[in-house]
């Protein structure tokens, strides 16, 4: 039986939940969708479309999210369930649960993997090793396995046509010794990048920190998400966390925006599964011209003034 640990925002599950789900049906067999944490009640109903059971839990001790609780949650449970296989998201949060569930099951742990095999007696995965520079194929025999898949990478799950049934049930965590004192959150009323059905990049091309407000202008009229190439997050313009690439996050949005980007091989591994690619360059040679279904050759300081005027016109 495969456990999918999902994530949810208490009322959805998340974008890598249906990836999770996904992965688990392309792989075949029974499936457990595991939803912790508060609105578990109200995320069951979705995840019962993609899997064969749900368990949800809503203990005190899985608020606020600490990785070491939901680790032991999810440990515990994949002994419960007799699980042969538990796949989470290769989030942030995902990438710090895993490991500690790996530890607590005794169990090997591979770690965002781009691709799922069934193998006799185990898994084998793919996944990228070296700063990306190297795929990796992993193999673990074992009656447990641990893995963390890489998001934007798997195809979303389909609803069957029957619904799982919903279990509640009963965990019996131990009290931490570190406690969560305190939290605050940066506001941002952007849609994040690995969820984001629309994606625009700006690259070195935009010259400047300050010329990132065309990016930012022309995402918050489309609702995109904001990435940026490793050369502009290097040169200090933007924070890793909207890095696209191989050494950044994998996107897959409807349609990608690359604005004053070059397209190196690095970039397009993290962005060339894009339903819809338009470039906006001043040379019509550059790989990513190549690649996008729609090409606008020029400066992008007189382009993006035009297709923010032009967007907004469509939103009015
Ligand atoms: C191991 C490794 C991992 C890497 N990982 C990543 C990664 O995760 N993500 C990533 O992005 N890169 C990654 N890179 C770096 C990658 O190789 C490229 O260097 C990088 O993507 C280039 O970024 P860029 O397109 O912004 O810059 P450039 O290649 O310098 O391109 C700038 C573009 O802007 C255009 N331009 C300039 N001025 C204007 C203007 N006024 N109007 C219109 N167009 C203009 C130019 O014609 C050019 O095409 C990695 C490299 C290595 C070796």
């Amino acid at each position: 039986m495969i456990l999918v640990h999902c994530e949810h925002d208490g009322t959805r599950l998340r974008k890598s939940a249906l990836e999770m789900l996904g992965a688990a049906q392309a792989l075949g067999g029974e499936i457990t969708a595991l939803v912790l944490g508060r609105g578990s009640s109200q995320v069951a109903a979705e995840a019962a479309k993609y899997a064969s059971q749900v368990l949800i839990a809503e203990d005190a001790l899985l608020e606020p999210y600490s990785a070491r609780n939901h680790a032991q949650a999810i440990a515990d449970l994949a002994v419960q369930a007799e699980a042969s296989l538990v796949l989470t998201s290769g989030s942030r949060a995902g990438r710090e649960v895993a490991p500690r569930v790996a530890v607590r099951l005794d169990a090997p742990y591979l770690e965002d993997a781009t691709q799922l095999e069934l193998i006799d007696g185990g898994l084998r995965v793919k996944h990228y090793a070296y700063l990306a520079r190297v795929t990796e194929t992993l193999e673990a025999i074992a009656p447990l396995i641990v893995v963390s898949v890489k998001p934007n990478t798997q195809a979303v799950a389909q609803p069957s046509a029957n619904l799982g049934e919903v279990f509640e049930v009963e965990l019996e965590l131990t009290p931490s010794p570190i406690q969560v004192v305190g939290r605050t959150q940066e506001k941002t009323s952007r849609v994040a990048l690995t969820e984001a059905s629309l994606v625009v990049t700006g690259g070195r091309g935009m010259g400047s920190p300050e010329n990132f407000k065309l990016i930012e202008d022309f995402a918050d009229v489309l609702g995109a998400g904001v990435g940026a190439t490793r050369a502009a997050v290097d040169a200090g313009w933007r924070p890793y966390a909207e890095q696209v690439g191989q050494t950044g996050k994998t996107v897959q949005p409807n349609a990608y925006f690359a604005i004053g980007v070059s397209g190196a091989v690095q970039h397009m591994s993290g962005m060339g599964k894009s339903k819809l690619i338009v470039a906006v360059n001043k040379n019509a040679d550059e790989p990513i011209m190549k690649v996008a279904d729609y090409a606008i050759i020029g400066d992008l300081n007189a382009v993006m003034p035009a297709l923010i005027a032009a967007a907004k016109k469509l939103k009015d």
